[in-house]
């Protein structure tokens, strides 16, 4: 039988097992690298299907299908935890510890389980080697970058990389894949806060204060006029301030006032600019009023590039497999644009040519009204099969039409 053919047949064949691993994932939902539960899963899945499973970094988990036949080595990536969230979803198989598993990733595990069996079996056949990557912390953007510090792209050295992200509560039908475009897609995120310093005192008095809430609502005002007035109109940036915190009551004029923010942005040189503006403006206007500011930026993650020649060879190899209506662009939901949304496979991207797909799984017409990070997310389980399928066909695929010298 040909692969297509028989790839399709067996990942339908072990629907109801990754169901039932995604189910069992899903009512064990555990936080950024700290994943015991969730990784003695996998690696007792893993050992099962006979590999060898290997550590990699702090609740990173790496694999190997292939390696009778020489050829290249691509990696397929996905992702394991979970978040904060107590989850408030209407399921039989409901979140027994206070988190929850909002964002879909206990589908990602288990598709990424099921690739890992349909490889086995294929494995006498694979031109070079799959690599799979079972990543922790992808919510607290620290799961890639941990495994790329403990080698995940080594030895094997890895020459591509693909990861799918499940997608509930958009405007399109389950089981649609979605190929993003080439380029800078998801954004580089950081952290920011913003600490000002003034001198409490009398609210009938404040001749005799320094007031750090008029200090702190100058630099709110002020440094969105980055994004206005300092940078060209195509640059896209998002600069929000989540918590600002302040005073005890309406008398006392307070010591200090604090910020908390993310800033997204896409080029490297408009990161690099937005974060020293944001710093040299704060102090600046601090200091305008009496004050004083401290700015912190706490690195994310960088923005997400999708190689051009992996992005269209993957079209292309995904075609073959899937039916036509079936595999969109991205274009489909971003209008052309950028995703402001961010995705830590992008330490992975900045090493080796790297593509993201979505998967979707869910709308609201089908019953799937909750974005994802909601209490209330749902995921449409049928697409589990789909998603070890893609996964596994694409990396087989690529690795037969690059493995040829
Ligand atoms: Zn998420
Ligand atoms: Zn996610």
């Amino acid at each position: 039988m040909e692969l297509k053919a028989r790839l399709l047949e067996s990942s339908r064949a072990m629907q109801d097992e990754l169901v039932a691993f995604r189910r069992y994932l899903h009512q064990n939902p555990e936080l950024s690298l700290d994943l015991p539960i969730t990784t003695k899963f996998v690696k007792e899945q893993l050992i099962a299907m006979g590999y060898e499973p290997q550590d990699c970094g702090k609740s990173g988990i790496v694999a190997i299908a292939g390696g009778q036949r020489p050829g290249k080595v691509f990696l397929i990536r996905g992702d394991m935890d979970a978040l904060p969230v107590e989850e408030a979803a209407d399921v039989p198989f409901k979140s027994v510890n206070g988190n929850m598993h909002a964002c879909g990733h206990d589908l990602h595990t288990a598709m990424l389980l099921g690739a890992a069996k349909l490889l086995k079996a294929m494995e006498p056949d694979i031109q070079g080697q799959v690599k799979l990557m079972f990543q922790p912390a992808e919510e607290t953007l620290a799961g890639a970058k941990n495994m790329i510090e403990a080698g995940v792209l080594k030895a094997p050295d890895v020459d591509a990389a693909m990861m799918i992200h499940v997608m509930t509560g958009f405007p399109l039908p389950a089981g649609k894949v979605i190929v993003s475009q080439a380029g800078l897609t998801a954004a580089a995120s950081d952290w920011f806060e913003i600490h000002v310093q003034g001198k409490g005192g009398h609210g009938a008095m404040p001749n005799n204060a320094v007031d750090p809430i008029n200090a702190a609502t100058h630099i709110f005002q002020a440094i969105q006029t980055i994004h206005s007035r300092e940078l060209a109109p195509g640059q896209a940036v998002a600069l929000t301030i989540g918590k600002f915190v302040s005073g005890t009551t309406s008398n006392v004029i307070p010591d200090t006032a604090h910020m908390y923010g993310t800033l997204r942005t896409y080029e490297p040189e408009t990161r690099t600019f937005v974060r020293e503006r944001l710093e040299a403006i704060a102090k600046a206007t601090a200091e305008a009023v009496r004050a004083t500011a401290e700015v912190k930026i706490v690195d994310g993650c960088p923005a997400l590039n999708n190689d051009a020649a992996l992005v269209e060879s993957t079209r292309t190899i995904l075609k073959e497999l899937l039916p036509e209506n079936d595999l969109l662009d991205m274009s489909v939901l971003t209008g052309g644009g950028k995703m402001s949304g961010s995705e830590d496979f992008a330490y992975v991207s900045e090493k080796v040519p790297t593509v993201m797909l979505g998967l979707s799984a869910g709308n609201a017409d089908e019953g799937y009204r909750f974005p994802q990070h909601h209490p209330k997310a749902i995921f449409d389980e049928s697409v589990l099969s789909t998603g070890a399928a893609v996964y596994a066909y694409a990396a087989a695929r690529w690795l037969d039409e690059h493995s040829k010298a």
